[in-house]
């Protein structure tokens, strides 16, 4: 146990990259409430609003290779998530980032995903107002994990659009990233019902929106497009934008059609879980040549160059 304002710590935790705790904890680090503990002693009160009510926000990095991705991105986003919500953190960006880094450095892990969160917490007098409210702040590090497996990253993924619409940004900002998934669990469900592996969902005006964990992009005549209108402005995608900028390569974000999708000539999802992901299938038809496209392959290779540069990742200072 360890406080929050500790420097790097000296020993890692006891680290089996293989073991996974009977009650399904990952092997891994927390960090909760001041301390740094193994997965399986990290809980949180029921009473806390991020349970009850979903009412929390958050960013899901990774690391790899021993290196951060675009940390400065993901703490952006989550700072503006949490000012957004009236959420007040604990801890500023220095010290959230000496406790990430010690979480991972912790677990030992040198490739993970690594997590922080705030929740609305809850008042000390149980009041129903979120305003007495104590906000909750927590992190983790687990190993790394892809929407995509092995197999699936090279045939590419078979994905089903489900008839779900996502929660209109009125209602909930898409732009905050947040734990609202019941539309995006049902799609799920609707996609294995058919026999696909993921699922794509639509907006409100029926053009396609994005799926569990991930943005998607379709690639038509050499020319880029990903859906603009609620969806969370991932990192990845993001990645996608700054790559083309590098590689001179066209992308807009603008509606894209059921239709539309299905006649690209390529089609891939983004993910921090996963970076970027061809997609082959979708419902009957096959995309392209049913085959992983040139472009995404591309994309693919040049995502992962990246992970090495110090001016897109930053180092993990382990003990
Ligand atoms: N869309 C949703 C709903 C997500 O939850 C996520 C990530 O979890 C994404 C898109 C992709 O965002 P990022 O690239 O930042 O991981």
């Amino acid at each position: 146990m360890i406080g929050p304002t500790t420097q790097l710590p000296q020993a890692p935790l006891a680290v089996d990259e293989h073991y996974v705790d009977p009650r399904h904890y990952p092997h891994g680090v927390a960090f909760l409430d001041g301390q740094y503990l193994p997965m399986s002693e990290a809980k949180i009160s029921v009473l806390d609003w991020g349970v009850l009510h979903s009412d929390a926000t958050y960013d899901t990095m990774h690391v790899w290779n021993g290196r951060f991705f675009r940390l400065e991105l993901h703490f952006d986003r989550f700072w503006r998530g949490v000012e957004r919500l009236r959420m007040k953190l604990p801890y500023n960006r220095e010290e959230v980032a000496l406790i990430l880094n010690n979480c991972v450095a912790l677990s030992g892990h040198k490739s993970a995903v690594v997590q922080m969160m705030c929740t609305r917490g809850s008042s000390p007098t149980l009041s129903r107002d979120p305003r007495q409210a104590e906000n909750r702040f927590m992190a983790f590090a687990i190993p790394f994990g892809s929407i995509a497996n092995k197999e699936q990253l090279e045939r590419g993924l078979h994905v089903a659009i489900s008839e779900t619409v996502r929660i209109p940004p009125k209602s909930v900002d898409p732009t905050i990233k947040n734990y609202h998934w019941l539309d995006l669990v049902k799609g799920l469900f609707d996609a294995y019902d058919k026999g696909a592996e993921t699922a794509l969902i639509v907006n409100i005006n029926g053009h396609i929106a994005e799926g569990p964990g991930f943005n998607v992009f379709l690639v038509k005549e050499g020319a880029l497009r990903t859906p603009g209108f609620g969806v969370l402005p991932g990192i990845t995608r993001r990645t996608v934008f700054d790559l083309c900028g590098e590689f001179g390569l066209s992308v807009t974000t603008a509606d894209v059609s059921r239709a539309e999708i299905k006649a690209a000539d390529e089609v891939f999802i983004t993910s921090t879980a996963g970076g970027i992901m061809p997609v082959t299938r979708i419902d009957d038809t096959a995309i392209g040549k049913g085959q992983v496209g040139l472009l995404t392959r591309r994309l693919m290779d040049l995502y992962w160059q990246k992970h090495n540069d110090p001016a897109w990742s930053t180092a993990v200072l382990y003990p």
